[in-house]
């Protein structure tokens, strides 16, 4: 669904990405990891034009996003993120939040709208919620409304970027859980994260990043099991 072919981004004169290239196939779940200032979030923001590129080029089922063909807001209805902050509107309810989108971008009516978030919020266990203002809401709970509202938009891809490293130890189980469900059901997902175990369970492919290139890319089993690069080996062995 998504290629990323020698993909370039510096800031100033860092250079945080470096001749980048994978790919996310449909159906397929990727987990990036990697130490901290690796360039997995710039990876991500680029992907979701959060960032626009230095150089290389982005496809979207085979055209170039970065070309101007597709709006930006298609793209991003297709192409959808999870932020490790929520980013939901806090002067709203947990349902408007997931409402929004769908009536400005996709053109949905109210009324469809709001049975289809009704759908997503179920699905991640914040159906009662769906009147509270969602300031009212626990960390755990607003990241579960945050991946409701971005299902909404029935992406092709979403993109999490660390959803669990701002949340207390105690809510990151539920929104693990969900992911693993998602993953299950065959949704796309590129996710940065640093639960390495939930890695190894969920993923297809592991993307280990290293100062701004993919040092080792392999199945669950070929990076935790048998890293072949000292940096893998030397990042995992703070994990297990
Ligand atoms: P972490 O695990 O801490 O989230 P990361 O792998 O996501 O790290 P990035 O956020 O992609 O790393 O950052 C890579 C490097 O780019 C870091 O050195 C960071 O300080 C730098 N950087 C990121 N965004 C900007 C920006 N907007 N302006 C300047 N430097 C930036
Ligand atoms: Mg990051």
């Amino acid at each position: 669904v998504i290629q990323v072919q020698h993909l370039k981004k510096h800031f100033g004169d860092l250079q945080v990405l470096n001749d980048i290239d994978f790919e996310i196939n449909k159906g397929e779940v990727v987990t990036i990891i990697g130490s901290s200032g690796s360039g997995k979030s710039t990876l991500l923001r680029c992907i979701n034009l959060l960032e626009i590129p230095d150089g290389g080029n982005i496809l979207y089922k085979g055209t170039d996003i970065l070309s101007g063909k597709l709006p930006l807001t298609t793209y991003r209805s297709k192409v959808g993120m999870v932020f490790q902050s929520f980013n939901l509107f806090a002067n709203k309810t947990v349902l408007e939040n997931c409402m929004i989108g769908q009536i400005k971008v996709l053109k949905r009516s109210k009324e469809e709208a709001q049975k289809i978030a009704m759908q997503h919020l179920e699905e991640v266990g914040m159906q009662n919620f769906a009147d509270a203002s969602s300031t009212r809401l626990s960390g755990g709970q607003k990241q579960r409304v945050a991946i409701a509202r971005a299902l909404c938009m029935d992406p092709e891809v979403l993109l999490f970027d660390e959803p669990t490293s701002a949340l207390d130890p105690e809510m990151v189980g539920d929104v693990l859980e969900v992911m693993q469900t998602l993953a299950k059901e065959g949704l796309t997902m590129a996710i940065v994260t640093h639960e390495m175990q939930f890695a190894k369970d969920v993923s297809d492919r592991v993307i280990f990043m290293d100062k701004g290139v993919i040092a080792e890319e392999g199945t669950p089993q070929q990076i935790f099991e048998k890293p072949q690069h000292q940096r893998t080996k030397q990042f995992l062995s703070r994990y297990f």
